[in-house]
């Protein structure tokens, strides 16, 4: 794997065209999609929503409108009714006058009397005029004014007495006195019952104080008012009469004109005076669905909404405005309003909660379904490694066998299974490790082939981590060059196996591994060698025999004599042949080793006696190159059992070593102590000692440390191979110490029993 790219969910990288290009990922488009109908869905529901409530508002916002004006429309025509049921009671009480004053007669006494009774109850009703036919004023009472004759007015061809003569009453229009105060003249005829023709005519003049009153007595509100207008639109009425003394007009505000311009007042009059059937005065029929009232500004100019309504007192076209500041009216419509923001607000709060609720929602998922992704990417990485893992294994030549942690077959390679017939129905079988020791002994159970295993090397809790096996080959699956073919080899094969413990980089371990090496061809070689020294050996050996016996026969005289000079020279002869026999024989004896031939005697003797014969042999050396021996024992030297001719080599190759390997005058040490179950040889000298480098080689064969090499003493590098191999037959073991240029010391033991031989 070069490189992996990791992109956000939805796109992939174009390997052509190296960019990123869109390819979603399965179910993403769905998720996309849903979240798409959610956030529509909220979407759909805010604007429903909104419309909703601007429905709702609208309609309740002309509602509380209409409910304004309709209340002004009702205070109006209230006050309007008010009005005219006391114009009509005054009109009335004239009316009654007249006809009191008719019957009495027009100048009795009781005439007078009824009229002044009449100025005393009625307080609005302030001068009566007694006019003839011809319109001069004949009496004059008032309540306040005495009347002289002189100021009797004659009203001849004025309109009020022409209605008056036709026998009806009549209501004039507004008059105002000096101090500005409105009133209106009622005319009525004195006739008595029966007869067509007044006798004379009945005049009052009616003040509006009683209107004026009404309008200061109703209430609208904080800031409403009543005002009542004439026929020209002056101010009859108002609660501030400054208003009406300033004869303020009102005839231009937009509510007077629209009852000006229809026929109010005309409906009125043909509604035969029942004043409850009159348009502007039926409050229970009157629509005000859209009559929301008219938005003007008055002469203060502060915005009021305003209504008129028409006012009939006596045919008069007058009106009554109700006036109210539209901020008070608007007020409760602006609190409504304001709450149903805070409402709206409070939606849209929810709505971006939801919202990013969703948004939220969404990030999540695309997080879960972005680690899936690498999740996924990671999984598929680690089937790729193990498939890599996997055929790496399979590619292996030589066995490969996996046990997982509960000891069970878990894999094995192609070669395992053709060696050692393994089939896919033994994975799992168990091996019969015991006490987690693992041994390819172990697997005995599972695999049918012949095979023998030598353990090398152990680990500190005692598992074979080096082991050698040799598998007796049923099938001729590997040939091996003819010319090799030698004996038992024919069909074997010898591997080295280690064991692994299979764990990764956190320490967790999945169980144990055997890798194979083949060492077949080694052994093979190796044997051959041997094979191939021992054939020499042998067959030197009887000639070298014949040698030493015809030079030892003409040295000692046998053939003549021989005078000193050729006997020094047959002595290096013999010499040489004698070194030449010993090395034969070493040669023999490691190719009787390796053959497993070296056979051994065990006797039960003292090693005291194997050391006597040992040092005897090498006295002359010693004396020769003036070193000084020393030997420490126990008192009591206790019986082994040994192989007393083998002892004997392997001590004297190790003292040979010694004396060969140290200069004149040095010393050697030999020193004996029992140690529990064993005896304990150290053979000590102060020689050359041997190089760091090579100590691990000293016991192969062959092997000759390259000090000596340079001090060109003899030797063949047979001997400590040789060694190691009897000590070890002996159930003992052999080590050495040394420091070059100081010293060696080579320790065995030997064991006091039989037991460990
Ligand atoms: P060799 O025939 O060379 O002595 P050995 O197998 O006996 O062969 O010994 C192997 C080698 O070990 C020697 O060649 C020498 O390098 C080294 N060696 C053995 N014993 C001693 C010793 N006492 N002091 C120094 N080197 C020694």
């Amino acid at each position: 794997v070069k490189a992996i790219v990791l992109c956000d969910y939805g796109k992939k990288m174009d390997s052509q065209n190296k960019k990123l290009v869109k390819k979603p990922i399965k179910g993403i488009e769905n998720i996309r999609f849903l979240y798409l109908v959610i956030g529509a869905a909220i979407l759909v529901g805010v604007i429903v929503n909104f419309q909703a409530n601007a429905i709702w508002l609208r309609s309740f916002i002309t509602n509380l409108r209409g409910d304004f004006v309709n209340y002004e429309y009702t205070q109006a025509n209230h006050a309007a009714w008010n009005m005219e049921q006391e114009a009509s009671a005054e009109i009335t009480s004239i009316q009654t006058l007249a006809n009191e004053i008719a019957t009495t007669g027009l100048n009795s006494s009781q005439s007078v009397v009824f009229i002044e009774d009449f100025l005393k109850k009625n307080n609005n009703t302030r001068d009566i005029s007694l006019i003839d036919l011809s319109g001069q004023e004949t009496n004059h009472y008032s309540r306040e004014t005495a009347y002289s004759q002189k100021d009797l007015q004659n009203f001849a061809n004025l309109e009020q007495l022409v209605k008056a003569l036709k026998g009806e009453t009549y209501v004039s229009h507004i008059n105002y006195t000096e101090n500005a105060e409105p009133y209106v003249i009622i005319t009525t005829p004195i006739k008595s019952s029966g007869e067509d023709v007044p006798t004379a005519i009945l005049q009052g003049k009616y003040f509006l104080r009683g209107m004026w009153e009404i309008a200061l007595e109703m209430k609208i509100g904080n800031t409403g008012r009543i005002s009542v207008f004439d026929d020209k639109g002056m101010l009859i009425a108002d609660p501030q009469p400054s208003r009406v003394l300033r004869k303020t007009n009102v005839l231009n505000l937009p509510p007077v004109r629209q009852i000006f311009s229809g026929n109010s007042w005309a409906d009125i009059a043909s509604s035969n005076n029942n004043i409850s059937n009159l348009p502007g005065h039926n409050f229970a029929n009157r629509t005000l669905t859209a009559d929301t009232g008219v938005h003007y500004l008055n002469d203060k100019n502060v915005e009021v909404v305003g209504v008129a309504v028409p006012l009939n007192i006596g045919g008069m076209k007058w009106g009554v405005l109700v006036e109210q500041d539209a901020a008070e009216l608007e007020a409760p419509i602006q609190e409504v309003s304001r709450w149903l923001v805070l409402f709206l607000l409070g939606n849209l709060g929810v709505t971006v909660i939801l919202i990013w609720f969703v948004f939220i929602l969404r990030k999540t998922n695309s997080k879960l379904i972005g680690s899936q992704y690498i999740l996924e990417i990671t999984r598929d990485r680690a089937e790729d490694e193990k498939n890599k893992s996997a055929s790496i294994i399979a590619n292996f030549v030589d066995p490969v066998i996996l046990v997982n942690t509960s000891w069970q077959l878990a894999l094995f390679n192609p070669a395992a299974e053709k060696i050692f017939s393994l089939t896919a129905d033994d994975i799992g079988k168990k091996t019969n490790t015991e006490k987690g020791r693992f041994s390819f002994n172990d697997f005995k159970k599972i695999i049918k082939v012949d095979y023998q295993v030598k353990e090398f090397e152990k680990d500190e809790r005692g598992f074979p981590v080096v082991e050698e096996v040799i598998v007796g080959k049923k099938t001729e699956e590997k040939k091996l060059p003819d010319s090799a073919l030698t004996g038992s080899f024919k069909n074997e094969l010898v591997y080295k196996v280690l064991t692994r413990a299979v764990c990764d980089g956190d320490n967790v371990c999945y169980g144990n591994m055997k890798i194979f090496y083949d060492l077949t061809r080694e052994k093979m070689v190796d044997r051959m060698k041997s094979d191939f020294i021992s054939i020499v050996a042998h067959q030197l050996r009887t000639p070298l025999s014949a040698v030493k016996w015809a030079v030892g026969m003409v040295m000692d005289g046998d053939a003549g004599k021989v005078n000193i000079e050729q006997t020094n020279f047959l002595r290096k002869g013999y010499e040489s042949n004698q070194r030449m026999i010993a090395l034969v024989n070493d040669m023999l004896n490691v190719s009787r080793i390796e053959e497993g031939r070296y056979g051994f005697v065990f006797t039960k003797i003292s090693f005291q006696e194997v050391l006597n014969n040992v040092i005897a042999s090498v006295e002359g050396l010693l004396a020769t190159k003036h070193l000084k021996i020393s030997v420490d024992k126990p008192e009591k030297m206790p019986e082994l059992y040994l192989d007393k001719e083998k002892m004997g080599l392997a001590f004297q190759n190790i003292l040979d070593n010694a004396i060969k390997y140290t200069s004149d005058y040095g010393d050697i040490k030999i020193a004996l102590k029992l140690i529990p179950d064993f005896l304990e040889v150290r053979v000590k000298d102060s020689g050359i000692g041997i190089p760091d480098a090579d100590k691990n080689r000293i016991f192969s064969k062959f092997f000759r440390s390259a000090n000596v090499v340079k001090m060109e003493t003899e030797g063949s590098g047979l001997g400590l191979f040789i060694v190691k191999n009897i000590i070890e037959k002996h159930g003992g073991k052999i080590s050495l110490a040394s420091i070059e240029g100081q010293g060696t010391e080579v320790v065995f033991t030997l064991p006091l029993g039989q037991a460990k031989i």
